[in-house]
């Protein structure tokens, strides 16, 4: 079979760009996490280097394996270090807590005694036991917020037509006494109307065609609340977020 190379166009001037050796590492910019902890380290700097991204990238990748806060850590060496021990940039960083495989930082840090230190109280750095409970409490927001984009939406909290409510009284069996089914589609009784959750989970019986007895149709209706809830709560969240407001709980 004959082929055509697609890249056959004239592109002048590029392939003598690509030919060039790469002797530095890519540059890319910063992750959030990296660059909070370079600009912890280093306040005042010009653009990060690509070896500073990258010793700040495996300094996180030591302290995220530890389960602790790399920018805790850093605080506690400056409050108890003095002179050439006191990190000042970020290569130091990552060899401090890698200690050459001791790790000797993050074990000086994670069994120091916090509850009696005035001079960690005071410059406010947290214990691992708070970092702990920090991390674990963004770990389950996280997981919130990975199912509320894993799952869009699957209900409908259009309001209720009489249309809606002749194919709902069409789908739910009214000879299905299971459970005391009560058929509530002969007419609309006005406080359905005002509950979203049940107004979602009738328009979604509606929409497949599944029939529900009355505590099957509570169960939908809990199951949309519970989305709402997440829903709502992760948006106000990323709301905040972006107004560069941090909720702390
Ligand atoms: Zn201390």
């Amino acid at each position: 079979m004959s082929s055509n190379p697609k890249n056959s166009f004239d592109d002048s001037g590029v392939e003598a760009e690509q030919e060039q050796p790469q002797e530095q590492p890519q540059h890319r910019e910063p992750t959030d996490a990296e660059l909070a902890l370079l600009e912890a380290i280093m306040p005042i700097h010009e653009d990060f280097t690509p070896a500073q991204i990258d010793a700040a990238r495996k300094a996180l990748v030591i302290t995220d394996a530890a389960d602790t806060d790399a920018i805790e850590v850093l605080k506690f060496n400056r409050v108890h270090k003095k002179g050439d021990l006191h990190i000042r940039r970020p290569e130091q960083f990552c060899a401090a807590v890698q200690g050459s495989g001791t790790f000797r930082l993050l074990n000086e840090y994670s069994t120091h005694d916090f509850a009696n230190c005035k001079q960690c109280r005071e410059a406010g750095v947290k214990s691992p036991d708070t970092v702990a409970k920090i991390r674990a409490y963004e770990r389950e927001q996280e997981s919130e917020r990975q199912f509320v984009l894993a799952n869009p939406c699957q209900w409908d909290w259009a309001d209720l037509t009489p249309e809606t409510m002749e194919e709902f009284k069409n789908v739910v069996n009214p000879e299905r006494k299971k459970n005391g089914f009560l058929p509530v589609g002969c007419s609309l009784p006005a406080e359905i109307g005002k509950r979203p959750s049940l107004v979602a989970a009738i328009n979604y019986v509606v929409r497949t065609k599944e029939p529900v007895d009355w505590l099957e149709l509570g169960d939908l209706a809990k199951e949309a609340a519970e989305y709402a809830d997440l829903w709502h709560k992760w948006n106000k969240k990323a709301k905040a977020a972006s107004a560069g407001l941090e909720e702390v709980e």
